[in-house]
């Protein structure tokens, strides 16, 4: 049934996307170092549907799940997570927006990264095997125990749960949009939809936003302003960055 999965695990990923007309990465060798940790991500997703694609790094590439109602710090809730295809570890340094017309198409916010590591004995492998995969988690904004575990014997069989574990961390009532903002570039999804400049300083990220992963993406990529007509008018005054802030 599974027996084929892992030998080319990002066939999946590949065949859903036109690399010439979308600016994610194809499959390919990671062109990033790899760290000592295992790399986490999780990306705010404006698509046809609002959702965060939480991404573990696990047998060299990203275990992908699509959370509709994003992660948590409250260990009272467990929110809904669709297992989906795997994912290039490259594609954890992707921000930036995905054309009309193709998969996926919509803004894609770096919502959290960092590192994580796996709890118990088992290997990651072993662990979605088992459909129950605990890790603790250490991005700029997730923090702490969490569980991923398999809702067996339901639906199509991708639906699992994601729970933060009761620990220093947790935080009863905590609200994910409240930190609607990049860890990339510091900016919000409405900015990353009309391709605005990063933020010169980050929100509430005390400054940790190179210190976990870098890939050879640089965050600027994404950074050429779009509209003309509003360069043009904008006088020849020194350039400033300085953006009002969003919502
Ligand atoms: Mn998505």
């Amino acid at each position: 049934m599974e027996g084929l999965k892992g030998i080319m695990p990002l066939d999946e990923y590949a065949a859903k996307r036109h690399f010439e007309k979308t600016p994610e990465p194809p499959p390919g060798k990671r062109k990033s170092k790899a760290p000592a940790k295992p790399y986490f991500c999780v990306q705010r997703h404006d698509a046809t549907r609002l959702h965060y694609d939480f991404r573990l790094e696990i047998d060299g590439v990203l275990k992908s799940w699509a959370v509709p109602k994003g992660p948590s710090l409250d260990p009272a809730v467990k929110h809904f997570a669709a297992h989906v295809e795997d994912h290039p570890i490259d594609y954890g340094g992707f921000e930036g927006n995905i054309p009309a017309g193709n998969y996926g198409a919509g803004s894609v916010m770096l919502w959290d990264r960092g590192a994580f590591d796996l709890l118990g004995d088992a290997t990651g492998l072993e662990q979605i095997e088992r459909g129950d995969l605990k890790f603790h988690l250490n991005g700029e904004k997730l923090k702490g125990d969490f569980a991923l575990v398999h809702m067996k014997g339901r639906g199509k069989g991708n639906e699992w749960l994601l729970i933060k574990k009761r620990d220093d961390f947790a935080s009863p009532g905590w609200d994910v949009e409240a930190h609607a903002y990049s860890v990339l570039s510091g900016r919000t999804q409405e900015e990353i939809v009309r391709n605005l400049p990063a933020r010169k300083s980050k929100q509430k990220t005390a400054g940790a936003v190179d210190r976990v992963w870098q890939s050879d993406r640089p965050p600027k990529k994404a950074a050429a302003p779009k509209s003309p007509a509003a360069a043009a008018k904008s006088t020849p005054r020194k350039k400033k960055r300085t953006l009002t802030s969003g919502a």
